[in-house]
């Protein structure tokens, strides 16, 4: 039977949310879907590019990588995108550390691979009670599943994952957002993976190895974060999943953190406005005065810590509120006060950019018409040889700037003289 891999309220992906605010699903089931939007779009074409060359790799040993594919279009959601070399190296990446992994625990991927289906042809590799026969580690490769033990509708798809039987399982999940860095250790969404990667294996692993690949966003570990659990500790999540997937349709509780940014309903959630509420200390029946806010010089440590702490709450919220009246006047409706108008003028652009190449090269020659620029150290790299070498030698790498972080935050803490040290503090 095939495994159902529509759309599910409790999906992995939005585990985070419904785990730590029940009620937000039924609030989400009260508004229409949203569209779907070009920075979702290029991600689910970046994911379709890694799952292309590593099946690529692992099925027909192929010798090419995402580079070639740098310059194709791909498509998702009618969003077009061509590959770009941030694309191609942040799928390489993803595919190298499954291959490398593979390599050092002697898997032999041509004849392991399960691409489609349910792991039942899988599974007969692994026979641990009667070993009739040898068993060894296989991959699967966007693979669906389901959770019937856990809820009729816990179901999902993984990324990838390696099997060594009675041994480990590792688990990966590709990441090409920049914005949040997204951590391994006790992560919901990986766990909700291992579970459906498991199957009823679950226990007669001796680790669980979860894998985010993430190569976009800054991060002191780097781009690929891992994190070694246990079955028992995996099988305890699986116990309280069921319960928390159970809550979303019996409680209306709404709770906020920083699960929200993500979630569709702040506009119509009561703790939301309630937080707002409290934390700006304004009516919004009234005017907000020009002096209802207090500078920040004048707030106490405790009122700082506060606005802190809800900071991006309360910048979503405001977002939201903005992406309201922008589509309530577009659609025809009317917001007191507010207008639509035109933003200042765009940049020109070539309206038909080989037939003005091929004008401007005739009028003024192909000197005058086109710019070249130095490549960066990463694409030098690439050239191979001693390309490393002398990037090294003539490359230096710049300091991050400063940001501001919660004391729980992995990277280190810098001291107030490196604070001299930097022009710029971002504080985003
Ligand atoms: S905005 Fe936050 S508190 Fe409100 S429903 Fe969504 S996740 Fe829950």
């Amino acid at each position: 039977m095939p495994v159902d891999t529509g759309h599910s309220q409790v999906g992995a992906s939005t585990c985070e949310r419904w785990w730590n605010c029940p009620g937000s699903n039924a609030l989400i089931a009260t508004l229409p879907t949203p569209p779907a939007t070009s920075y979702a779009a290029e991600g689910t074409v970046a994911h379709a590019l890694c799952e292309h060359v590593l099946k690529n790799k692992v099925c027909f040993c192929a010798q090419w990588d995402a580079t070639s594919m740098i310059g194709e279009v791909m498509e998702a959601d009618d969003f077009e995108f061509k590959v770009t070399d941030e694309m191609a190296n942040a799928a390489n990446l993803y595919v190298n550390t499954i291959l490398e992994d593979a390599k050092r625990i002697e898997c032999n991927l041509r004849k392991s691979v399960q691409l489609e289906g349910n792991n039942k042809e899988a599974w007969k590799h692994w026979d641990k009670d009667t070993q009739e026969k040898i068993y060894q580690p296989w991959v699967n490769i966007e693979q669906p599943f389901t959770l019937d033990d856990v809820d009729p509708e816990a179901r999902g798809t993984n990324d990838a994952s390696i099997f060594v039987p009675g041994e480990t399982l590792i688990v990966y999940d590709f990441k090409y957002g920049k914005g949040v860095p997204v951590e391994a250790i006790e992560n919901k969404q990986m766990l909700y993976y291992a579970i459906g990667a498991a199957g009823d294996k679950l226990m007669n692993f001796k680790s669980i190895e979860l894998v985010i690949v993430q190569p976009r966003a800054e991060h002191p570990q780097g781009p690929v974060r891992r994190w070694i659990t246990t079955p028992q500790y995996v099988n305890t999540f699986k116990q309280e999943l069921a319960r928390r997937i159970k809550a979303t349709r019996t409680s209306d509780k709404t709770e906020t953190g920083k699960w929200c940014r993500f979630c569709n309903a702040k506009m119509i959630c009561p703790a939301t406005r309630t937080k707002v509420n409290e934390i700006a200390k304004a009516d919004f029946q009234e005017p907000v005065k020009a002096n209802a806010l207090k500078s920040p010089d004048r707030l106490t440590p405790l009122e700082l810590k506060v606005l802190l702490d809800n900071a991006d709450l309360i910048e979503n919220y405001i977002k939201e509120v903005r992406e309201y009246a922008f589509n309530l006047l577009d659609r025809g409706g009317t917001v007191e006060g507010y207008k639509l108008v035109k933003g200042g003028k765009a940049h020109r652009k070539w309206e038909n950019e080989d037939l003005a190449a091929s004008m401007l090269e005739l009028e003024f020659g192909e000197d005058e018409i086109y710019k070249t620029s130095l490549k960066s150290p990463a694409q030098i790299e690439k050239l191979g040889g001693s390309a490393k070498e002398v990037v090294e030698l003539y490359s230096i790498r710049p300091d991050s700037k400063l940001v501001l972080a919660r004391d729980t935050d992995v990277r280190e803490r810098q001291n107030q003289k490196a604070l001299a040290d930097f022009d710029d503090i971002d504080l985003g």
